[in-house]
């Protein structure tokens, strides 16, 4: 198969990032260096929510299907559900991580004062889709959400969706876009809850967007949650194409069918409301997306490799790697290129790989305890300390 040069697929495959086979359809295999980017993009939202008051919880991957059903996913979402026998009992592999958040929230007897209670999860989620919708990182059927449920009264649903949006719009300016669109998807045919429960969460959910400036709302009817309407925040990439990443969905009907309650001021029993949101979605399918928008060439902070340490001889092999340990003792993601080829075919290695940073070590940089930074523009040589402390400010993620 020959593809784009463009298309993730086939940056990853020049990167060395994943690759996907037939024994496992529509799930990745993470390969060390497409791994450290894919770590690199967690690590960055874990540390945004956390900043953003969310707590991190992780459920379990089998979930019996009482539960499914009790949620209403097995009658809902049966067909993209994974069914594993134990004994007598059939569980199913989560497609979401909604029913299990709600058994966390419960447990803690919240009262009002919990209240908005902000559970995030990096949840791994599969989900059967036909084989033909397949398609590298942009469709698969194990991912990865950043899923977080926030569980509140209902006179804080608006001060949440807010708060979303402007973590939202952080995120996605730290991973180089400007610009999105936002659907407003309204009640599916297939759904749970009355007319007049929809009734009263589609005009909030809207009320919201609009108090949260997020401008024209691009309507698709019809295509809602089975228990509640959503705003879906399309991302536009370089060459102008849409992809939905995150979205925040407005839930009355859950707390009820998982029997969800907080005592409010007066001791009595209150149904929460939950807000399903994320930020990236799927985080497999924001790598591709993240590709193809940087067409591989990634900013430093997200680079899998960063800088390439490439010595000429071998008495500057022990320079070279005392510069790579003192660099990975600040987090930084080092090559080192100590063996017996040319500082040419070694330049021309690093550019496939894709690493951005080049230091060369000589005769004289040891002596002089510099490094020899390459770029288009010719070669500069620069201090070791002044070097490594650029690297660091410049390669870590936006603060
Ligand atoms: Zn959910």
């Amino acid at each position: 198969m020959s593809l784009d040069i463009h298309d993730h697929r086939a940056i990853g495959q020049r990167m060395s990032l994943f690759h996907l086979q037939d024994e496992a359809p529509g799930m990745v295999f993470w390969h060390p260096r497409g791994f450290a980017l894919y770590r690199a993009v967690e690590e960055h939202i874990r540390r945004r929510v956390a900043e953003d008051g969310y707590q991190e919880v992780r459920t379990p991957q089998l979930i019996d299907r009482a539960l499914w059903e009790a949620s209403g996913h097995w009658v809902n979402f049966a067909e993209h559900m994974y069914q594993v026998r134990d004994g007598d009992r059939v569980m199913a592999m989560k497609p979401v991580n909604c029913p299990g958040h709600g058994q966390i929230f419960q447990r803690s007897a919240p009262s009002y004062r919990d209240l908005p209670m902000r559970l995030a999860e990096f949840g791994s989620c599969h989900r059967n889709e036909p084989s033909g919708v397949l398609h590298g990182l942009l469709r698969v059927r194990n991912f990865v959400q950043d899923d977080a449920h926030i569980f509140c009264a209902e006179e804080q649903i608006g001060g949440e969706i807010r708060r979303f949006c402007h973590l939202l719009r952080r995120v996605y300016r730290d991973f180089g876009f400007d610009s999105m669109l936002v659907r407003f998807s309204s009640r599916p045919a297939v759904r749970a809850g009355s007319d007049e429960v929809w009734d009263r969460a589609e005009a909030m959910l809207r009320a919201c967007a609009v108090e949260a400036e997020l401008g024209e709302l691009e309507p698709q009817p019809g295509q809602g949650a089975f228990y509640g309407p959503k705003l879906e925040f399309v991302l536009r990439d370089v060459h102008g194409r849409a992809w939905s990443c995150g979205t925040i969905q407005l839930d009355m009907v859950l707390p009820e069918r998982l029997g969800l309650h907080y005592i409010d001021a007066r001791g009595e029993r209150v149904r929460p409301v939950m807000l399903h949101r994320a930020v990236l979605g799927s985080l497999e399918r924001f790598v591709g997306v993240l590709l193809e928008h940087h067409h591989g060439v990634l900013p430093l902070w997200l680079a899998p490799e960063q800088v390439v340490i490439a010595s000429i001889a071998e008495d500057q092999r022990a320079y070279a790697e005392e510069i790579g340990r003192r660099l990975q003792a600040r987090g930084a993601r080092v090559v080192l290129d100590v063996e017996g080829s040319t500082i040419a075919r070694k330049v021309a290695l690093a550019h496939e790989r894709g690493v951005p940073r080049f230091w060369a070590i000589g005769r004289r940089e040891a002596e002089a305890r510099s490094v020899a930074i390459r770029s288009e523009r010719g070669s500069r040589v620069v201090p070791l300390e002044e070097a490594i402390e650029a690297l660091v400010a410049e390669g870590s993620a936006p603060p």
